[in-house]
């Protein structure tokens, strides 16, 4: 549950929603009843059109999880393929089960281990980039992205609300929380004031932001 918007919106908002098909119905039913982080409904709207609007053909994902997100870009365009990185060897099977349960293998390459590790040894240049794994590292994940974007790419940001945490220190519970606060208004500082890259904030899903480079 947000803290990000008005929970009467965010239920108008989701009901609003219309799964791409039946498979990514059933996925995202699953992950939620076991509280894995996947996109949430108005999350993946905007991704979509996101998608639909720079038609992205190679789409860089940090943070696979179960492989819902990335399943749903691939459904979404036919002409994109997908690299994705996971930490969690468990995570990958069961990415790497889905995804050959959608059809997809030959587009979407999952890559098991650190992302900041797995991002050193990448050389190709992306059209889309997903950071959505370890809110803490964001920065890091974010400059190592540069160097694998150009003119053009997007970077998309996902959880930099953090339940609303990021912005308001009343949500917070815990020591742990509150050093997810600090990196995450050290990280959105940093991309909204960094030359050559245009940052938009916005209060969608669990709070993503919009880098471009220019
Ligand atoms: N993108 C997915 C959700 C990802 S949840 C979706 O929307 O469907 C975040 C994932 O990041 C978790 O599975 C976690 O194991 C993974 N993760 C955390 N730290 C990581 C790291 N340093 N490198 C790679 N993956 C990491
Ligand atoms: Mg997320």
């Amino acid at each position: 549950m947000s803290n990000i918007t008005n929970e009467k919106v965010l239920h108008y908002i989701d009901e609003l929603y219309r799964p791409s098909n039946k498979m990514l119905s059933n996925l995202r039913i699953a992950a939620e009843k076991r509280d894995i982080p996947i996109m949430t409904r108005d999350a993946e709207m905007m991704m979509e059109s996101i998608i639909r609007m720079s038609r992205p053909k190679m789409v860089l994902e940090l943070g696979t999880a179960i492989g819902y997100s990335a399943i749903f870009f691939a459904a979404t365009d036919p002409n994109l393929t997908i690299t994705t990185l996971e930490i969690s060897d468990k995570m990958v099977d069961e990415a790497i089960a889905n995804i050959q349960e959608a059809g997809f293998s030959e587009r979407i390459d999952v890559q098991k281990g650190d992302a900041a590790e797995l991002l050193t040894k990448i050389t190709q240049k992306f059209d889309l980039i997903f950071i959505d794994a370890a809110k803490g590292h964001y920065k890091q994940f974010f400059n190592q992205c540069l160097n694998l974007a150009k003119p053009g790419t997007i970077i998309v940001s996902d959880n930099i609300l953090y339940k609303g945490i990021t912005a308001c220190d009343s949500f917070l519970e815990s020591r742990r929380n509150k050093t997810i606060m600090r990196r995450m208004r050290e990280y959105l500082t940093y991309i909204t004031h960094l030359d050559g890259v245009q940052t938009s904030v916005l209060p969608v899903g669990d709070g993503i932001a919009i880098s471009i480079i220019k």
